[in-house]
C-alpha cells in the first residue's frame, strides 16, 4: 500500500501525537489517504479520530501549558532553531509526501518544506527581540509597561492546499509565544501533517506542547467548541471559517481566519506584457489554480485586451499538465475526484452562461483529477467572475478606463489579493491605497508572499482578523498587558 520511502522523522506513517506519544487508537475507523495522479496506488492508511480523541489532545495542552510558558523564549527559539534545520535536511522527503498526497509538483511542494524552515528560524529569531513598550506617567517613580502574555491554548485547523507552510506558519508562532498547540489538519493531507509534527517532536518539543489529532471536520468541530481552548487560527473555506468564527467568538475566544478570495489582476495598456503574461498565467494556473491568491479574475483594460488575450492563450495551451512527480510537470492534478467536479461543474455553468472559451490546455493525461487549465472571455454577469472556483480556471474581463478598472476589481465580496501591470507611479500609487485587498502586488502575480511580511485579506477573505507571518503573527498569539508599577514605599 504505502508509497512512501521511509522517513527520517521518528513519527510512524500515520498517527496522532498526544501528550508526546504517537497513537493509532482509531474510534472513528481508518481511512486511506490517496494520490491524486495515482489513485490505484494509495500513499496510506491513517486513524480517524473523534471528539474523545480532541478532547484527550486539548487535556495534553492544558497540561504542558504552564511549563512550556515558563520554559522561556530561549528555550522555545532553540527548539524552533532545530526544527529549522531539520526542515531543510528532510526537505526532499517532506515534498514528496506533499506530492503524493496533495498533486503539486515536487519543486512547490520543496518550497513549502524550504520556506517553513525560514519561518521556524525567522519566528525563533523574533522571539528575541523586545515587544515590551514604556509609557511616561505624571505620578513620579511610577513606569507603565505593556508585556505580551501567551495567548493561551490553542487550536490550528488548515487546509490541504498548502500542508505543509499554511500550518507552519501557524505552529511557529504559536509555539514561540509560550501556547500549547492542537493542531487538526485537512483530510486529503493526513501524512503530510503527520511528517511535520514529527519535525517538531524530533526537534525536542516537551511532551503535550504540540498535539496532532487526525480526523474529519467533526473533529476540527469538537476542538473548536472545546472551552479550554483559548483561541482558533482556521485557514480555508468561508461557510467553515464563519462556522468557527460564531462558536469561538460566543465563548468569547479568540478566532484568525484566511479564508477564500477572487483575486483580479489589472493589466494596463503600459504594461510589459511579457512580465504580465507570466504573471497571470503562474498566478491563475500555478498550483493547479489550487491557492486562495490566485489570480480569478484578469481586468484588461483599453486596447491592451486582443493582445494580451491571444499571448495568454498560447501559453495556457502549452502547459504541461502530469503527476507533480515528473519534473517535466507544470501543473499537478487537482487534489481529488471531487474537487475536480467541482471544477467541472463551474466552467460547464460558465460555458451555459455564454463565457468564451480562448485556451484549454491540450494534453492532459487520463486520470480522474487531471483537469485542463482553462481561460474564458466574458462579462461581469458570469457566475465565474464573482465565485471562487478552486482549480485552474480564470476569465479576462475588459473595460475602457482605469477608473472602471478599479472599480471592477474591488467589485468582489473579497479582498486577499490584487495585481497591477503599469509602469505609471500615479496608478501604481492609485493601486497601493484604493484597491480592497491585503495583499498588493505592482508587476507581479497575485500569489505569492515572503515569510517575514504581514498577510492576510480584507472583507470575507479574513473579515477583522489579525495578519498572519512577519512579527505580526504574534499579534493573534499573545495578550497585551499594561501594568502600572510603582515603588512600594513614599520618599
Ligand atoms: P475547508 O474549510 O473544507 O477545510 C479546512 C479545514 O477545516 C480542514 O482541516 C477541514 O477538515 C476542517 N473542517 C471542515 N469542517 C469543519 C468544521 N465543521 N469545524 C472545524 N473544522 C472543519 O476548506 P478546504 O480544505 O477545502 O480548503 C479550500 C478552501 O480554503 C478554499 O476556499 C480556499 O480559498 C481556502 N483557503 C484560503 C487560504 C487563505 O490564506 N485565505 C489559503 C488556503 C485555502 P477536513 O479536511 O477533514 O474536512
Amino acid at each position: 500500500m504505502a508509497t512512501l520511502p521511509r522517513m527520517t522523522t521518528t513519527a510512524p506513517i500515520g498517527a496522532h501525537l498526544i501528550g508526546g506519544d504517537w497513537s493509532t487508537d482509531a474510534p472513528g475507523g481508518t481511512a486511506v489517504s490517496d494520490n491524486p495522479a495515482r489513485p490505484d496506488e494509495p500513499v496510506g492508511e491513517y486513524p480517524l479520530g473523534d471528539a474523545g480523541t480532541a478532547a484527550q489532545a486539548v487535556g495534553a495542552a492544558v497540561e504542558a501549558q504552564a511549563a512550556w510558558r515558563a520554559a522561556g523564549f530561549g528555550f522555545r527559539s532553540r527548539i524552533l532553531e532545530r526544527a529549522a534545520v531539520l526542515f531543510d535536511e528532510r526537505a526532499d522527503e517532506l515534498a514528496l509526501v506533499c506530492t503524493l498526497e496533495e498533486g503539486k509538483t515536487l519543486a512547490e511542494s520543496r518550497g513549502e518544506a524550504v520556506l517553513s524552515a525560514e519561518t521556524c528560524r525567522y519566528q525563533a529569531g523574533l522571539a528575541k527581540t523586545s515587544t515590551e513598550r514604556i509609557f511616561p506617567t505624571g505620578n513620579p517613580g511610577e513606569t507603565i509597561r505593556t508585556v505580551r502574555a501567551p495567548l493561551g491554548v490553542v487550536g490550528i485547523i488548515t487546509p490541504w492546499n498548502f500542508p505543509i507552510l499554511i500550518p507552519v506558519w501557524k505552529i511557529a508562532p504559536a509555539l514561540v509565544a509560550g501556547n500549547p498547540v492542537i493542531w487538526k489538519p485537512a483530510s486529503n493531507t493526513p501524512l503530510t501533517a503527520v511528517a511535520i509534527a514529527g519535525v517538531f517532536a524530533d526537534a525536542g518539543l516537551p511532551a503535550g506542547v504540540l498535539n496532532l489529532v487526525l480526523g474529519p471536520g467533526s473533529v476540527g468541530g469538537a476542538l473548536v467548541a472545546d472551552e479550554r481552548v483559548d483561541g482558533v487560527s482556521f485557514t480555508g473555506s468561508v461557510g467553515v471559517g464563519r462556522g468557527i468564527r460564531d462558536v469561538v467568538t460566543a465563548r468569547n475566544g479568540r478566532v484568525q481566519l484566511e479564508l477564500g478570495g477572487h483575486n483580479p489582476c489589472i493589466v494596463f495598456p503600459d504594461a510589459d506584457l511579457d512580465m504580465a503574461v507570466t504573471a497571470v498565467v503562474g498566478g491563475a494556473m500555478g498550483a493547479t489554480g489550487q491557492k486562495c491568491t490566485a489570480t480569478r479574475r484578469i481586468i484588461a483594460v483599453g486596447d491592451v485586451h486582443d493582445e494580451l488575450v491571444d499571448r495568454l492563450a498560447v501559453a495556457v495551451t502549452a502547459l504541461k499538465v502530469g503527476d507533480g512527480q515528473d519534473p517535466a510537470t507544470a501543473i499537478g492534478p487537482l487534489v481529488s475526484a471531487g474537487a475536480r467536479a467541482e471544477v467541472v461543474e463551474a466552467i460547464d455553468q460558465a460555458r451555459a452562461e455564454g463565457a468564451v472559451t480562448v485556451a484549454v490546455t491540450e494534453e492532459v493525461p487520463d486520470g480522474p483529477c487531471y483537469q485542463a487549465p482553462t481561460l474564458f472571455v466574458g462579462g461581469t454577469d458570469l457566475t465565474i467572475t464573482r465565485e471562487e472556483v478552486f482549480g485552474p480556471v480564470s476569465t479576462v474581463l475588459h473595460v475602457d478606463t482605469e477608473d472602471e478598472a478599479f472599480a471592477l476589481a474591488n467589485d468582489t465580496e473579497f479582498g486577499l489579493s490584487a495585481s497591477v501591470f503599469t509602469n505609471d507611479m500615479w496608478t501604481i500609487d492609485r493601486a497601493v491605497h484604493e484597491l480592497r485587498a491585503g495583499l498588493i502586488k505592482v508587476n507581479g502575480p497575485t500569489t505569492g508572499s515572503e515569510i517575514h511580511a504581514p498577510f492576510g485579506g480584507e472583507k470575507n477573505s479574513s473579515g477583522h482578523s489579525a495578519r498572519e507571518q512577519g512579527d505580526t503573527a504574534q499579534e493573534f498569539f499573545t495578550r497585551t498587558r499594561t501594568a502600572y508599577i510603582k515603588p512600594g514605599r513614599l520618599p
